[in-house]
């Protein structure tokens, strides 16, 4: 079976008129998927029609399995694919708005130390339309409609590597962004790359200016390598120079993320590295907490050390902020909840 929210509005007006109905269905079902309406419930087209569809695409590319609700307000879901894997997504809601962040694959092949997503390797990769399917329904569970949507910000930055699974992720940009559909503007949805700096060079000439976030964690490549395997491809020089390259294509200053290990790179060698490589660049360093997976042994540099981290990148002259904690009581951390759904389920 197929999955109607991977066409783009054009592969739908073929569809539509190789089955001989009016051109204006496909427009008025393009709309109907960004809304998260599944086929059947599309009770504005003929029961034959709705059928024929029925027989070829799947009613309901995900499906939530399971709500958790934080004490902060936090949602977290975990959705079910036709093929019976799951993957999560959070929803935080600020003052300015609410973000999803939602996971580009079934796992992740990355395998940086700190992260639970990557503990079982890489399953498969989402479709654009599975991607986009997480949006609509959680856009619309929480009351949102195209003209006025409850999710006004995404991020790519949970499970999977969303640049090695790119053009996917690219078509799914392009779906989300389209003026029939949800609409996003790129200044809302930011990606996280672990630094796969081929497709940073090619994303930046994708006419998509969003905001590129890129996870640094450790500015010394031989110590980053220990974090993260693909530092062993890419170097630190090159990504900062992909990095350059994306502001001078965009204008769009990137982000760094640094999750902070106690006592492998929250050290003063790595703050006067960072201080060094990045202080005349326009970017930013989102400093994060680091959220325990057992599994790793790998422990949270503390509250206070962190700000004061943050605080000494800042007297360095960057721009850097601690980022704010978003339910960390229902395994906030990317590939946390579904892991333990499937030790649960006894599958692990
Ligand atoms: N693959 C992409 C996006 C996914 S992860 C990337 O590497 O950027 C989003 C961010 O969360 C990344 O910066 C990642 O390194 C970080 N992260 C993953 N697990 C974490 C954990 N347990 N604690 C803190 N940050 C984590």
């Amino acid at each position: 079976m197929k999955i109607l929210q991977d066409l783009t509005l054009e592969n739908l007006k073929e569809l539509i008129s190789s089955l001989g109905e009016k051109p204006f269905r496909a427009g008025q079902i393009f709309r109907s998927l960004q809304s998260g309406r599944k086929i059947s419930e599309m009770t504005d087209l003929s029961t034959a029609f709705r059928e024929k569809l029925l027989s070829e695409y799947e009613d309901e590319p995900v499906k939530i399995i399971k709500k958790l609700v934080s004490k902060d307000g936090t949602e977290k879901y975990l959705f079910a694919l036709c093929d019976g894997n799951i993957i999560e997504c959070v929803f935080m809601k600020n003052a300015y708005g609410n973000t999803q962040c939602l996971s580009t694959q079934v796992g992740c092949r990355m395998g940086c130390k700190f992260c639970a997503s990557g503990i079982g390797g890489l399953v498969r990769n989402l479709t654009p339309g599975e991607m986009l399917a997480t949006v609509a329904e959680v856009n619309k569970i929480n009351g949102g409609t195209l003209q006025k949507r409850a999710v006004t910000n995404i991020v790519l930055m949970g499970s999977g590597e969303p640049f090695d699974n790119y053009d996917n992720v690219v078509a799914f940009l392009k779906l989300l962004s389209d003026k029939n559909g949800l609409n996003f503007s790129m200044r809302n949805i930011s990606l996280s790359t672990c630094g796969l700096v081929p497709e940073m060079i090619k994303f930046a000439n994708e006419g998509l200016p969003l905001n590129l976030t890129v996870s640094l964690h450790n500015p010394i490549n031989s110590e980053r390598a220990k974090l993260m395997p693909i530092a062993k491809a890419y170097s630190v020089e090159e990504i900062l120079s992909a990095c350059d390259n994306y502001f001078e294509k965009t204008g769009r200053r990137f982000i760094f993320e640094y999750s902070l290990v106690k006592g492998v790179n929250d050290t003063d060698e790595c703050l006067n590295e960072l201080i060094r490589l990045l202080k005349h660049r326009p970017c930013h360093v989102n400093i994060i907490r680091l959220n325990e997976v057992k599994e790793n042994g790998l422990k949270a540099t503390d509250d206070k050390s962190a700000y004061r981290f943050a605080d000494k990148l800042t007297k360095g002259g960057l721009s850097a902020t601690v980022r704010r904690l978003f339910g960390a009581d229902i395994e906030g951390a990317c590939g946390q909840l579904r892991r333990t759904y499937i030790k649960e389920e006894g599958n692990l």
